[in-house]
């Protein structure tokens, strides 16, 4: 059991601190900054509380918000004010400007996926994740290839995939591989996750990045001659 001090000055127990942080994924010990009771019921009693926590690893230090719902039964023989029920971190993820102006859907798809996993939809999020790697790629071809548009938007995802340069084409099947785990009944990839479709997509966001960058320096120093 922990104790939380509420704006109130009062304070309340809870059955835990989050164990894990909600950005980065780290098992951590949460520094606790600030809690508030919500969701009063007839009687004024506090359903629900909202506690903001800080990530204490030093690259994420992230702060998130972990709600707690009232504990109506006896948990364990100890009986807690509150539950964790869920972490939340709402602010969504950006992306470079490069990214937005090649696929300005990328982005909006990603975060409603980002979302939905931080609201515990698991089973989910993974779908959302696979879609906007499909944006993505799509968009990333038609941008290169803008008289192909209407041939890229009609071809399955996988040959897409095809047209790509080799050290990105081998990230993005496996991203697709995953992100088709996500979606189907059946497993093929045990042992891999969203962490791993989230891995490969971030590094696919990065290749695109590269060659961005590298192609407008080449256009504002061309090679001497
Ligand atoms: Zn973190």
């Amino acid at each position: 059991m922990e104790f939380l001090t509420l704006i109130t000055d009062t304070k309340v127990s809870v059955d835990k601190f989050p164990e894990k942080c909600p950005k980065c994924g780290k098992a951590i010990q949460s520094s606790f900054h600030i809690a508030k009771e919500t969701c009063f019921n007839k009687e004024k009693v506090a359903q629900r509380l909202d506690a903001i926590f800080e990530c204490p690893d030093k690259k994420c230090g992230r702060l998130f918000l972990a709600i707690y719902k009232r504990n109506d039964g006896i948990n364990d023989g100890i009986e807690e004010d509150f539950l964790l029920a869920r972490m939340v971190i709402e602010c969504p993820e950006r992306f470079d400007e490069c990214i937005k102006k090649i696929s300005p859907k990328f982005g909006d798809i990603w975060n409603e996926a980002f979302r939905a996993e931080h609201h515990g939809l698991k089973d989910i999020c993974g779908a959302g994740y696979r879609k906007a790697l499909e944006f993505l790629i799509k968009d990333y071809l038609i941008y290169r290839s803008p008289q192909k548009e209407t041939e890229i938007k009609n071809k399955k995802l996988d040959k897409c995939a095809d047209e790509l340069d080799e050290a990105l084409k081998k990230r993005v099947k496996r991203a697709i591989w995953l992100g088709n785990d996500e979606t189907h009944y059946m497993r093929k990839w045990e042992g891999k996750d969203l962490k791993d479709l989230k891995a490969l997509i971030g590094s696919t966001l990065d290749w695109i990045k590269g060659v961005h960058l590298t192609s407008h320096y080449e256009n504002e120093m061309p090679d001497k001659k």
